[in-house]
């Protein structure tokens, strides 16, 4: 396993602190995070109770599924390793008078100081920036307690996932910064499932996310060829 603040990658860290100040524009940099998270939000509420539950969002960035989740009545954790979207992550969350507990810290760290807090954990958009998946998935699994729910969200790694996500969402269509993805750190379901069971973590569900540009809009569906979410559950 990598050791505890090894596993990042700087230049993907800076991608995202670049464009920190308008994490919260709704149209601005991170528009499609903010158009995706009612998706998510109701595919994490669909599968548990957020209500009083210990949540911990990782790689929370300027803290947009955080938020959501707090608002829910849980009581959560936020932490990124990128410096410029946590503070803007702290200072929102204050406007927002949510009460979020955001940390400076790597996934790996937080798993030797806490190991065993949390009934949820949430990870998206995250696993195809780091440069050990199974390392931060073994670090959540180890964060959850018995039973626990770990939510995901990455992209998937073929051809029509590389027009999609990559050619269309950042170069025709703009919905993310050019540069977000590289094509060889995305993600196939089917490499994730074994990362996951290396973690003892069981797969309940799979469902994709998928975006049309006529309607502007994204919506779930069974097709995970694209952007996709998961749920697991830590087994014993
Ligand atoms: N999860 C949030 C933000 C996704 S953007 C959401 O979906 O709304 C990806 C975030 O991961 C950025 O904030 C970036 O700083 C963070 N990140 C990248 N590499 C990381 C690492 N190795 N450990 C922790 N966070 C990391």
């Amino acid at each position: 396993m990598t050791s505890a603040n090894s596993n990042v990658d700087e230049a993907e860290l800076r991608k995202f602190a670049e464009h920190a100040a308008n994490w919260w524009s709704r149209n601005g940099d991170f528009k499609a995070l903010h158009d995706i998270n009612p998706l998510r939000l109701g595919y994490i509420e669909a599968r548990v109770k957020l209500a009083d539950a210990m949540v911990l969002d990782v790689g929370c960035g300027g803290g947009i599924l955080t938020e959501a989740i707090a608002r829910q009545g849980a009581k959560v954790t936020g932490i990124d390793l990128a410096a410029e979207p946590l503070e803007v992550a702290r200072s929102h969350g204050r406007q927002s008078d949510l009460d979020i507990d955001y940390l400076l810290c790597s996934t790996e760290q937080l798993a030797e100081d806490k190991s065993g807090c949390f009934d949820v954990v949430t990870c998206m958009e995250l696993l195809e920036h780091v440069p050990d998946p199974q390392s931060t998935l073994n670090a959540c699994s180890k964060l959850l307690k018995q039973d626990g729910h770990l939510f995901l969200a990455s992209v998937n790694r073929n051809p029509k996932s590389y027009l999609l996500a990559i050619v269309a969402a950042e170069y025709i269509l703009n919905l993310v910064p050019k540069g977000t993805h590289d094509y060889d750190r995305l993600i196939q379901p089917a490499e994730l499932a074994g990362w996951l069971r290396a973690a003892d973590l069981e797969i309940k569900d799979i469902t994709g996310m998928t975006y049309n540009p006529i309607t502007q809009q994204y919506r779930l569906t069974a097709n995970s060829d694209v952007n996709y979410l998961v749920h697991a559950l830590r087994s014993g």
